[in-house]
């Protein structure tokens, strides 16, 4: 039996009464948290959630879908579980639709979203995630360079214990103006999180649930999922995956991607490790600045002092007021970020795992 039968009868649509602004949000809120942030089903039956569900993003994938689902249905039937397979549409202006709901007609397990326009693939993902419904979260390209049938060693992982698997493409079927950039990208994050996998923007991953429901995806930070996951604490891994080449349509992300993929590397590690101590980035900054530019200027004031030097044409005096407006400018913006940080303290600083009672 559900928890259903304690909540107090629903009122008859006639006695509603009008929905305060946000009321309706709130009440969605409010009913999620009472089962485990799942929507509430109707009937008395026992929900039955899909073990899995694949999410899959797509912008003009025409070609590729019909192969994709035969794939899908392939490996996830021989699975023997409950699936979902949950294609967002990212605004795509071929027959991409057309094709999705031709497939949904012929396959329940088949759902769709479709945004108006193309928001890009974080926010394809972040819809996929919010719908989701399974316990574990596969993602996928509609591209069919991923592999169907590496799901069931994926999810293995997350039932041994991980929360998060990424795919490895060790072997990358893809030009090299793409894999150079990539490794060096790898490289770089790797380093900088401190997360030791290989390939960060796979678009094989798997999730447990939690981690898709925790995880806020925006912008382009779908490349950093796996540093915003382990940043909340969750475990993060890694599984050699098959790549094969791309053999209808062209990839959706020119050379730019490199240039915003950095940026993007500093929001992640910003909003992950310093969101709440905005000083300890800037501040330390901002006082070996000031530290040098007052050693600087101390020294060339002595000698000017003593009659060694006119600081007329010494460069380096400017240079140390420089440090010094510099460095009170870094303390200041720390400050500030401290500032912005405490009201937003309402929001929780931790995620729970496990809470045993
Ligand atoms: N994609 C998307 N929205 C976009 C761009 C891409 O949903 O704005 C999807 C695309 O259809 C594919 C996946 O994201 O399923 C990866 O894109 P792509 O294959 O172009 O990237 P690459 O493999 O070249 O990194
Ligand atoms: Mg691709």
């Amino acid at each position: 039996m559900t928890d259903q039968t304690s909540d107090p009868p629903a009122p008859t649509p006639r006695e509603e009464a009008p929905p305060a602004p946000g009321g309706q949000k709130q009440q969605n809120q409010q009913q999620r948290q009472r089962h485990g942030g799942r929507p509430q089903r109707q009937g008395n039956n026992q929900p039955q959630w899909p073990d899995l569900t694949v999410v899959i993003p797509l912008f003009n994938e025409e070609e590729s879908l019909r192969e994709l689902h035969q794939q899908l249905r392939s490996t996830l039937g021989r699975m023997n579980l409950r699936y979902e397979i949950l294609f967002v549409d990212d605004g795509s202006t071929d027959r991409s639709f057309q094709v999705l709901r031709d497939l949904k007609r012929n396959d329940g397990h088949v759902k769709i979203i479709r945004f108006r326009r193309n928001y890009g693939k974080s926010a394809a993902l972040a819809a996929g995630f919010d719908k989701a419904q399974g316990n574990v979260v596969v993602t996928m390209d509609a591209d069919l360079q991923d592999d169907p049938a590496e799901i069931p060693s994926l999810k293995k992982r997350i039932d041994d214990g991980l929360d998060l698997v990424s795919g490895w493409k060790r072997k990358r079927r893809d030009p090299l103006t793409k894999t150079i950039p990539s490794r060096f990208f790898n490289f770089v994050t790797a380093r900088m999180t401190g997360i030791r996998i290989h390939d960060f923007n796979c678009g094989l991953k798997a999730y447990r649930r939690d981690v898709v429901k925790t995880v806020k995806v925006y912008g382009e930070l779908h490349r950093y999922i796996p540093v915003l996951a382990h940043w909340e604490g969750f475990r993060v891994g890694e599984v050699t995956v098959q790549h094969r080449a791309r053999r209808y349509g062209h990839t959706k992300f020119g050379l730019g991607r490199f240039w915003k993929g950095f940026l993007d590397l500093l929001t992640a590690l910003f909003t992950t490790r310093y969101l709440r101590r905005p000083l300890h980035l800037f501040g330390v900054w901002g006082l070996l600045a000031l530290f040098a530019g007052v050693v600087i200027d101390g020294w060339l004031a002595v000698e000017w002092y003593l009659g060694r030097t006119s600081l007329g044409n010494r460069p380096l005096f400017l240079g140390g007021i420089l440090l010094i407006i510099v460095g009170m400018q870094f303390i200041s913006i720390g400050l500030l970020g401290e500032m912005i940080s405490k009201t937003r303290a309402a929001e929780p600083e931790y995620q729970i795992r496990e809470f045993i009672k």
